[in-house]
């Protein structure tokens, strides 16, 4: 078919941004410019299935590069922008906060700066048709701890952690742009993701890999944490939504209503993988038996839950799996994609950016 739009996605080498970039080219008609840093998180390798797509573009460029933005946008003059560049992981967050306040907060300001700039150059009905989408987190909205209260989008912002902080910093940087420059804005803020190509520092592929290897499952606290899980890829569908169908201005908050306790994911992984992996590594007998729980995180939210129905009624978008239909794609998608993990674990993953230089 003819192609249409250009899309830039920032952070697209990531765990979500890669979901991103591989459902826009596979199901859409869409041009894609993945803009992404390659830090420790960034693997290329997450989008072979995609390699050699005359669609797909990939540009190694810091969102804290202005120049390097700029040109960016004056050569492929992009139709929308979904920005998910950032630092990620909660536990280095508390380990080490400044790459959180770089990226998150410091990038977000220049991309937006960019893209300001850019759109102030377009034609009106460009200008009219241009969208800024900022993807963020729930864990924005602080600890639902001791209540049955779901996060909407009314929900007031109490970040905990040095990671949720930059986030929310960076949500009311885009809101500001949104309503002081007129810069068509859309921001989302979704639930705990799961699925193909997560890092293994994250708690699911962490405790799929390490019960294969016959390593201690850790879990912090006593488990009881509640995390809302919602399959990567119905996340994506509901991103690239959102963009194309989004109102201006408007935020929607994406969740699969999958409430569990951490140590109800942990030992739903180890009953799949009893059923999967029944060979067990030496000396383990269940795989139940390798859960050790560790000294709790530091200001660790007791729990988290979406309200997803603005976006259910307004856009159509509901979630294709159940947590239990996910979970299950999800170990089999380890136990069958052994060359993708074992790259990361010994660091082979990065060796495609030499190619690239
Ligand atoms: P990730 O850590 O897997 O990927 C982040 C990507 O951003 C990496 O490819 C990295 O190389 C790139 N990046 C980092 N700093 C950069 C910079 N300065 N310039 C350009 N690129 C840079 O993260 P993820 O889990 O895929 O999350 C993506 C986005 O979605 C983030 O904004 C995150 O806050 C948000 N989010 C994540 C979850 C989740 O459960 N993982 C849930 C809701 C929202």
């Amino acid at each position: 078919g003819e192609v249409m739009d250009t899309i830039f996605v920032t952070g697209g080498a990531g765990f979500i941004g890669s979901a991103v970039v591989r459902h826009i080219v596979q199901n859409t008609t869409c041009k894609v410019v993945n803009i992404d840093k390659l830090t420790y998180a960034g693997n290329l390798q997450s989008l072979s299935s995609i390699d050699g797509s005359e669609r797909y573009f990939f540009e190694q460029v810091d969102i804290c590069d202005k120049k390097a933005l700029d040109k960016l946008f004056a050569h492929y003059s992009p139709a929308a922008v979904m920005h998910l560049a950032a630092e990620s992981h909660v536990d280095r967050s508390i380990d080490g906060p400044g790459a959180f306040i770089e990226t998150n907060i410091t990038g977000t300001y220049t991309l937006l700066e960019s893209a300001r700039e850019y759109w102030l150059s377009l034609e009106e009905s460009k200008q009219i048709a241009f969208r800024f989408h900022q993807i963020s987190t729930d864990e924005v909205y602080g600890d639902l701890e001791g209540t049955t209260d779901l996060f909407t989008e009314e929900t007031p912002y109490a970040p905990s952690s040095p990671y949720s902080a930059s986030k929310a910093a960076s949500d009311h940087l885009v809101r500001a742009w949104g309503r002081t420059y007129g810069l068509p804005i859309v921001v989302t803020n979704c639930s705990n993701n799961y699925g193909p190509f997560h890092f293994p520092e994250k708690l699911i592929p962490h405790v799929i890999l390490n019960a294969l290897a016959g390593k201690p499952l850790p879990i912090y606290g006593d488990g009881s944490q509640i995390r809302d899980w919602l399959y990567v890829e119905d996340h994506a569908r509901a991103l690239f939504k959102v963009v194309t169908e989004g109102e201006v201005g408007e935020t929607y908050n994406i969740g699969g209503h999958n409430e569990k306790k951490n140590i109800e994911v942990v030992e739903t992984i180890c009953a799949l993988l009893e059923e999967l992996a029944p060979r067990k590594p030496d000396g383990v007998e269940k795989y139940t038996d390798l859960i050790t729980f560790v000294k709790d995180r530091p200001g660790h939210d007791a729990r988290y839950a979406i309200d997803a129905a603005k976006i259910q009624k307004e856009l159509g978008w509901t979630p294709d799996e159940s947590f239990e239909t996910g979970i299950r794609k999800t170990v089999e998608w380890y136990l069958n994609n052994t060359d993708w993990w074992q790259n990361v674990l010994n660091g082979n993953y990065k060796l495609e950016r030499i190619g690239q230089e």
